[in-house]
């Protein structure tokens, strides 16, 4: 295993964090429950939606909130190629046919509304949209367009932990809204994932689904209150576990502290990185408040991307690209799309180290090593 100097992304737990889960597993009682239902209450509290639904991975929010909205065999749901598989998976699960669109520039690499609009069928059912980095993207133009085409606006809101615009939660913008608890994401404890909607029905049907479209859980039988169940739906067994839930509430304490330091080091590099011939994407806007899940740069067209990562790979940084466009991946194959941007993006854009205990001496190794890779490239062209 490589050890970095400079990872991607680090995860540091606190005593009482450990604490907590042991006594956990010291309860005896280790599958959803109890705790299950406090974090619950606490996550969609923290969003300020009406129903939060924890689940075994942000994959299973994904698919969950698919299937809850109503998308099956013959819809079309537009979403972005620039995204992690997962997104695109969710809608085949689902049985329908995803419909790629474009981004809206190199500076801003998320759905363009303009592409979303030109991609609309009759067949189209809804827009599956996510927060790129945790920015809100063009998240109210595509909200109003839904409302007046009549579609269903969704959320892959896996970047998006404690990113406000406006002061309203990510995730909260459409009918249904999943995060990730995966152990890189802001708020991480592993794997795991969190649906939260504002439509009792909508809830109802995800917590059914989440376990085996049953109508009692085991932790209900197990306190009395039930003694036997009925199955009202094919359901999965997607549940998240107690210890699980107990980290991921402990953790959600610190989330806006952790993100502010995310912020700070943010600003940190768009100022470092100012005399570069970059653009660093995601650029800041009125009113949002975002959870700085990356910080991406796109380099010049003249620079080899592969050569600068491997330079910085030799000085111990890892780096990441985010993401291989998915229209281009053997499993959703589609080179007939028409997503230049999209292209572009993957062709030219590097994610930096970022977490909230990147110290500046590690964040200043970071700049110039990249500064040193990029001003090699330009002068040897
Ligand atoms: C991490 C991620 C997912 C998948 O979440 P898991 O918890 O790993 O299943 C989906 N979409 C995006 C954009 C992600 O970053």
């Amino acid at each position: 295993m490589t050890v970095w100097r400079v990872p991607l992304a680090s995860l540091v737990l606190h005593e009482d964090d450990l604490a907590a889960v042991v006594e956990t597993y010291r309860s005896g009682w280790l599958t959803m429950g109890p705790r299950t239902e406090e974090f619950e209450s606490d996550f969609a509290r923290y969003v300020g939606a009406r129903h939060a639904v924890a689940v075994s991975s942000g994959t299973a929010a994904l698919h969950l909130m698919c299937v809850a909205a109503g998308i099956g065999p013959g819809d079309e749901v537009i979403v972005p190629s620039l995204t992690f598989v997962a997104t695109v998976n969710a809608v085949v699960y689902a049985g329908a046919s995803p419909i790629f669109a474009d981004i809206a520039s190199l500076k801003e690499p998320w759905l363009s509304a303009e592409a979303v609009e030109a991609a609309i069928t009759p067949s189209t059912r809804a827009v599956l949209a996510m927060p790129y980095g945790g920015h809100a993207g063009e998240i109210e133009t595509l909200a109003a367009l839904c409302a007046r085409r009549r579609l269903t606006l969704l959320e892959d809101a896996a970047h998006a932990a404690g990113s406000r615009l406006h002061g309203r939660h990510l995730g909260t913008f459409g009918a249904v809204g999943a995060f990730s608890l995966f152990s890189n994401k802001n708020l991480a404890v592993g794997e795991g994932g969190i649906v939260v909607t504002d439509d009792d029905n909508l809830a109802a049907t995800i917590r059914a689904l989440r376990s085996h479209g049953m109508t009692t859980l085991t932790w209900d039988r197990h306190r009395g209150h039930a003694a036997s169940y009925d199955v009202v739906r094919v359901g999965y067994n997607y549940r998240l576990d107690e210890p699980r839930s107990t980290l991921a509430a402990m953790r959600l304490r610190r989330l806006d502290a952790e993100n502010a330091q995310r912020a700070r080091l943010d600003e940190r590099y768009r100022e470092l990185l100012e005399p570069l011939n970059l653009i660093v994407t995601m650029p800041a806007i009125d009113g949002l408040a975002p959870s700085h899940h990356l910080v991406t740069v796109v380099l010049p067209d003249s620079v080899d991307r592969e050569r600068v990562r491997a330079h910085l790979a030799g000085e111990g940084i890892q780096t990441s690209v985010h993401y291989p466009p998915v229209h281009l991946t053997a499993a959703h194959l589609r080179p007939d799309a028409d997503l230049p941007v999209t292209e572009e993006y993957a062709r030219r854009a590097l994610t930096l180290p970022l977490y909230p205990h990147l110290s500046d001496g590690e964040q200043d190794t970071v700049v110039n090593a990249l500064t040193a890779a990029v001003s090699y490239d330009q002068v040897s062209d």
